[in-house]
């Protein structure tokens, strides 16, 4: 009898098994069900390797508990398949037991197919733990009472057994929905953690971005009471004025344009193919008015004849470079190079953003891509963080070097099609 430990191990085990796979990954998660009859139907082998009484045909063990919690967590085909699974494995360990467990298992499963499983999930956990002991004592009352029947004694039967049945069946079962119930809100607990967690970090965001545009905003309007109220005004001053106040308006755009890209980056994402020297030189051609006033050289470098493919969003590729870039160039005030380097590192194509600009102590360094933080008289501290952002949702990878007034190094890289046809 020393096997029903090994039994109520084996339960137990594969019940944190099944637990640690659906917190690992969301694929184990979306697919929990193929999970839990693949452990469910191992439980039912191994208890039946190790049995706890088998003489004169009759075997017995736990194997009726895996399935019992296979029926009331995966439902109606969970518990069909694996009723079928353990018959066809009693099948072949034979005697006459085997019709007794093939009458036991049928009605058991009529009543778990029509009567428990539907209305299981609506129970209240004290419920579900009451219900669920009746039917755990249920099981081997039935069993031993057909056994009776068909073979008109219980001599072979010592009784012993039928209370160490019992009672394990009860006190295992029990325990073990107990053991997930409580599993599960830990994991409910937590995934609400981080939505919240998610949550709150947006509308701490929203709320400081409604601060930061209002700046703006409260500048332009000066600027056009100024127009709309001096009559005289020239048509030089006039344009300046309105100039000014434009600026102001585009800052508040990008700060909201930039915060939407932060708070979805998920939304409209269209891979293609793109040339990366291509892209690279259609963002220094955006660059360039900028550079040229900061007195900036831009440079591209890369090998000829060779060909630097990946697949990326071609419109957030184009802002991860320029906010980059831009960043580059406001750190070269009075000017300097920006050189723009693409070559191949194994699978990936690399993208180096270098410039001799200001450069960034390690504390700059380690609070750079956190929102608002920024050097810059206007600056929005939200350019990097889209970038972090956007690497991560299109897969690539960023790293950033710098040396104080020596200047900054960023590094992108992403998978070389080549590659991606090959792991594909
Ligand atoms: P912003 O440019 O509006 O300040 P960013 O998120 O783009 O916001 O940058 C945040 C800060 O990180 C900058 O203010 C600057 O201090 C620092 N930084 C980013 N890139 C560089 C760089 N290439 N060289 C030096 N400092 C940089
Ligand atoms: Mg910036």
């Amino acid at each position: 009898m020393e096997n029903v430990y090994i039994n109520i191990l084996i339960i137990i085990v594969s019940i944190l098994i099944y637990h640690i796979f659906i917190t690992i990954h969301q694929i184990f998660k979306k697919n929990s069900k193929y999970v839990l009859v693949i452990l469910s139907a191992l439980s039912i082998v191994l208890c039946m390797h190790f049995p706890i009484y088998e003489q004169h045909g009759h075997v017995y063990d736990l194997r009726f508990i895996p399935m019992f919690i296979g029926a009331i967590y995966g439902g109606r085909n969970v518990v069909l398949s694996l009723v079928i699974f353990s018959v066809v494995n009693r099948f072949f360990i034979g005697g006459d037991g085997f019709y007794v467990y093939l009458i036991t298992i049928t009605v058991v499963l009529f009543f778990l197919y029509y009567w428990y499983i539907p209305r299981f999930n609506s129970l209240l956990l004290k419920q579900k733990l009451i219900y669920s002991m009746f039917i755990a004592m249920f099981y081997p009352i039935l069993e031993f009472l057909i056994c009776h029947l068909w073979f008109g004694t219980l001599e072979h039967i010592p009784p012993r057994l039928i209370g160490v049945s019992l009672i394990t069946n009860l006190f295992v079962t029990v325990g073990v929905i107990y053991l997930i119930e409580y599993l599960r809100k830990a994991n409910e607990l937590m995934e609400n953690y981080y939505i919240q967690d998610k949550f709150k970090g947006l509308s701490e965001m929203a709320s400081s971005i409604s601060h930061e545009v209002r700046n703006p905003l409260t500048v332009t309007k000066g600027f056009i009471q100024l127009v709309m109220n001096d009559e005289k005004i020239e048509i030089e001053k006039r344009n300046l004025h309105l100039g000014l106040a434009l600026q102001e308006l585009n800052r508040a755009e990008s700060i909201i344009t930039d915060y939407l890209t932060y708070a979805k980056p998920y939304e409209e994402i269209n891979l293609e193919q793109l040339d990366v020297i291509e892209e690279i030189k259609y963002t220094v051609n955006v660059l360039n008015p900028l550079a040229l006033m900061n007195n900036v050289h831009i440079q591209v470098k890369h090998q000829q004849n060779e060909a630097y493919l990946i697949k990326n969003d071609k419109k957030k590729f184009h802002q991860i470079i320029i906010n980059l870039s831009k960043n580059a160039i406001e750190a070269m005030p009075s000017g300097g190079d920006l050189v723009i380097k693409i070559s191949k590192e194994s699978k990936f194509v690399s993208i180096e953003i270098s410039d001799t600009g200001v450069g960034m102590t390690e504390e700059e360094l380690s609070r750079l891509g956190t929102p608002f933080f920024s050097m810059k008289e206007k600056g929005t501290g939200l350019g990097t963080m889209v970038v972090f952002s956007l690497v991560d949702t299109l897969n690539g990878r960023i790293s950033v070097t710098s040396i104080k007034r020596e200047g900054t190094t960023f590094q992108l890289l992403f998978k070389s099609v080549d590659h991606i046809a090959v792991s594909e």
